[in-house]
């Protein structure tokens, strides 16, 4: 999972942040939380993000494919560990070694876990996955009986232990959405039936970090937090702040600084103009590092900015691979200065959630997508050893 970072910007990722997160979120929910850190911890670090939040409190760890969670194990993280998607082709004989609980969504996915039993003396632990209205991934509810049936019956042959049965929500950052109701009703139904074919899973668990700070009635017996570990806000609007930290910040040194005259263009299709005279400086970081073109000027509704010497400076003209411009209002602070890109609140540039609203997208696009030719550093770790 290392990355050979080929450029001057740098990603911080705070580990006291994911840590303090995890011990919130584990205390508001009050029951057991599942740390999601698939698709490399949303941008953090998979490795250092699961340690991180195992130190704060985090009873089990997340994946969303069998090898995200094969590679974590890999690296030394224990303890429970939950994996939800997984093809055909994927190695269930690793994962039950490994004491990695797999998802099924169906009977032929459960058939193939069985036929990766091969001599296997422990039962692998196996979650079922139910649809109770996303369309998404999970059993639909036409196929409950047959899922618990099979399930039921490789329980008893020892082939597997049914360790859980979930479910995800689709609107749960909506929490007046008529959605949320109703998927939640369908899950204490499928639990019913699943008692009726003698399944008794110990984790029953629905919510996402939306879910887990704006429905209490839906978090059963785990938690299953992602964005909010990494302490961005689930549901923006929807008074969901437990004080949550961004754990992440984007910095780059500014790369030039010009004067520019009035009637002066900008960057790739000129869409921006210079009315009057100013300065402008030049980021070294682009959409080959996961900076949103849609958050160029004129293009979004209110563009994105960045902070140097602690004043926001908003792009000016089309986001490009490698680099992208800023407004300096006249000011010229020195080549090499420190530009903040997003972080928390207080870090002296604008947070995720503010480059989200200006790319028309969600916070969780902004920190995944962050990679490309930036370094990523660690601070806050508890441990001597190198955190990644
Ligand atoms: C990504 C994911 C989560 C975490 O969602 P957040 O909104 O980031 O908390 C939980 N469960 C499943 C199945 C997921 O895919």
């Amino acid at each position: 999972m290392s990355r050979l970072p080929l450029g001057p910007a740098e990603t911080v990722v705070d580990l006291a942040a994911i840590r303090a997160n995890a011990r919130l979120l584990r205390a508001t929910a009050g029951v057991p939380l599942v740390a999601v850190v698939k698709a490399d911890g949303y941008g953090h670090g998979a490795i250092a993000s699961a340690r991180a939040a195992q130190q704060g409190g985090a009873d089990w760890i997340g994946t969303a494919t069998v090898e995200e969670a094969l590679a974590l194990r890999a690296a030394g993280i224990q303890g429970p560990m939950l994996c939800w998607i997984g093809g055909p082709d994927a190695d269930y004989a690793a994962a039950a070694a490994a004491g990695i609980d797999v998802s099924a969504h169906g009977v032929a996915q459960l058939d193939a876990m069985a036929a990766a039993d091969a001599g296997r003396t422990e039962p692998a632990r196996v979650q079922l996955k139910l649809d109770t209205g996303m369309s998404r991934a999970g059993a639909g509810r036409g196929e409950w009986a047959a899922l618990f049936a099979r399930a039921a019956e490789g329980e008893r042959d020892g082939t597997w232990r049914i360790t859980g049965i979930w479910t995800h929500p689709a609107c749960a950052d909506e929490p007046e959405h008529p959605a949320n109701d109703r998927q939640e009703q369908a899950f204490r139904e499928a639990l019913v039936l699943a008692g009726e074919h003698g399944l008794r899973p110990e984790l029953r668990h629905f919510a996402n970090s939306a879910t887990a700070l704006l429905r209490p009635s839906a978090r059963f017996d785990a938690v299953r937090c992602g964005i909010a570990l990494y302490g961005l806000d689930p549901a923006p609007g929807q008074a969901t702040d437990i004080g949550l930290v961004p754990a992440m910040t984007v910095h780059a040194p500014l790369a030039l600084v010009k004067d520019l005259a009035p009637g002066d263009a900008v960057s790739y299709g000129h869409r921006w103009v210079a009315e009057h005279a100013t300065t402008v400086g030049l980021i070294p970081l682009g959409y080959g590092d996961g900076i949103p073109r849609h958050a160029s000027s004129p293009a979004a509704v209110q563009p994105a900015a960045v902070g140097i010497g602690g004043k926001r400076r908003p792009i000016r003209g089309t986001v490009c691979m490698d680099q992208f411009v800023v407004d300096l209002g006249g000011d010229r602070p020195e080549v090499g200065s420190d530009v903040v890109v997003f972080g928390p609140p207080g870090a002296g540039g604008p947070t995720a959630q503010d480059w989200a609203e200006a790319a028309g997208t969600i916070n969780y696009e902004i920190v995944t997508r962050i990679g490309g030719r930036t370094a990523r550093t660690y601070v806050g770790g508890l441990d001597e050893q190198d955190p990644t």
